[in-house]
């Protein structure tokens, strides 16, 4: 009796690439993220995701009210 399986079973096959997959990347919340990152108030620390094609400093803050700067 040899264990032989024709089939190959610790071969990762179809269903082992379930990550990875096309998700947008719309996560939003992850420190150190690509390009667009956040705005931060330099007053209170505050933290909001910046907008793309608006500059961190044309926000104010939700808090305080001061511009935001580029985090
Ligand atoms: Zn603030």
């Amino acid at each position: 009796m040899t264990f032989e399986r024709g089939g190959g079973s610790s071969t990762p096959g179809g269903a082992g690439r379930g990550q990875g997959g096309g998700r947008g990347r719309m996560g939003g919340n992850r420190p150190g993220a690509g390009p667009s990152g956040n705005c931060i108030c330099p007053s209170c620390g505050a933290k909001i995701p910046h907008k793309v094609g608006v500059p961190c400093y044309n926000e104010n803050c939700p808090k305080c009210g001061s511009k935001m700067i580029r985090g």
